[in-house]
């Protein structure tokens, strides 16, 4: 039987599958056909929750005496946008001058195609990964994320799953492949804070509270002083305002409310609830300055909101992990990969509650965008350096965890 040894094929395969979240669209089964032949036992469990979309999921394992490696992603891809501006069709896989074109090329069925190829390659070569390999896959990372990675990483380990590794297959470089491992990621809250006023006459003052006025002293109290300089794994942690409103269509009346909205990345001087007690304290003190509310008693009053839950922060320990990913990098496109922590949080906020994770996939520069597309000779590359990884992991005398 042909083994899917060959990554523009199957991300070809996978690019038709027109899978935007919450839709299937046959990436699954695809993944399936592809990994079967290779010993793969295949699961496709569904997970519901009310007021979200049934999300398909994938987890196949290929079970050997040895260590166990899990690689994980999603084949769900963000919608096309404007589909008259692509060049290429965004589901036809066509080629153009050495580069495939398609939504999902690079984030991220196009690292999925290159792990199973390397996979493929390691079976034709020596037989197969002494140990086990496992493909966690979600088609929920773009959308709500809650019938995705959190409920497949409980389902699998509620059914005795242990790893000992993970690589999420992101695309993780900027610019060329080769440029990026992630062994972190920063944290990331958001909160709005509102202060309550009382309404009345611009040109009277005296007789209302602006609430704006307050504002200004609180917002200013989480933009100042910084919260840290950043630290060796991370850069210094940021918030950002990212929205104030007042709602106030009139120029001479005084709002009751404002509202300022906010989100903090942040590094491993800080927990969540370091960072949290952080603002409170810096709100409480500025509540009482008196710069911009001259002649007031009392303090201003204020709500915090902290929205949704927070991502935590992680940093990735495992010294071999990274240096065996680093060096198949190294090995394959003769330079050192930046260890890095930087950019949004991702799916492996959640592995790493079960397994040391790193994550290096494509090169992201065209992801969500029209035009995605991947070289052919990126996926050629990238197969390479899974299959180092994965025989240089594996080859190595691990202590089983
Ligand atoms: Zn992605």
């Amino acid at each position: 039987m042909k083994l899917p040894t060959d990554p523009a094929a199957n991300l070809a395969a996978l690019i038709r599958c027109p899978s935007v979240t919450p839709a299937e669209g046959g990436a699954l089964a695809a993944l399936e056909t592809m990994l079967k032949p290779l010993g793969f036992a295949v699961e496709r469990p569904v997970f519901s929750e009310d007021g979200t979309p049934d999300i398909e999921n994938l987890y196949a394992r290929r079970s050997g005496n040895g260590p166990h490696l899990m690689f994980a992603g999603h084949t769900d891809v963000v919608p096309v946008g404007d589909e008259t501006a692509w060049t290429h069709p965004p589901f036809a896989a066509e080629i153009a001058n050495g580069e495939m074109y398609g939504r999902g090329a690079v984030d991220m069925k196009g690292g999925i195609a290159c792990f199973i190829a390397a996979v493929a390659r390691h079976v034709e070569k020596a037989g197969g990964p002494k140990g086990s390999v496992s493909l966690l896959i979600t088609g929920d990372e773009e959308g709500p994320a809650i019938n995705g990675t959190v409920k497949l990483l409980e389902w699998a380990a509620g059914k005795g799953e242990k790893w000992d590794a993970a690589i999420v297959g992101e695309p993780t470089n900027p610019d060329t492949l080769g440029d990026m491992i992630k062994i972190g990621r920063r944290g990331s809250i958001s909160g709005s804070v509102t202060v309550n006023g009382r309404q009345g006459h611009a040109a009277y003052p005296q007789l209302a509270d602006n609430p704006v006025r307050g504002l200004v002293s609180l917002v200013d109290a989480l933009l100042h002083p910084v919260f840290d300089k950043g630290t060796k794994d991370f850069q210094p942690t940021n918030l950002e305002v990212t929205s104030i409103d007042v709602g106030n269509p009139a120029t001479n009346v005084i709002p009751a409310k404002a509202t300022a909205t906010f989100n903090i990345r942040f590094n491993d001087t800080w927990t969540a609830e370091t960072i949290q007690a952080e603002i409170h304290n810096r709100l409480d003190q500025a509540a009482g300055r008196k710069k911009y509310r001259p002649g007031k008693k009392t303090p201003v009053d204020y709500e915090l909101v902290w929205r949704d839950r927070p991502s935590h922060v992680f940093l990735t320990r495992d010294e071999r992990l990274i240096e065996t990913l680093s060096g198949s990098v190294k090995a394959t496109v003769g330079r050192k990969p930046a260890l890095s922590t930087s950019g949004g949080t991702s799916d492996a906020r959640f592995i790493k509650d079960y397994c040391p994770v790193v994550e290096f996939g494509l090169v992201g520069q065209t992801m969500h965008m029209v035009d995605e597309r991947v070289a052919l000779a990126d996926l050629e590359t990238l197969t390479g350096i899974y299959q180092r990884f994965i025989e240089d992991w594996f080859g190595q005398d691990h202590a089983v965890g």
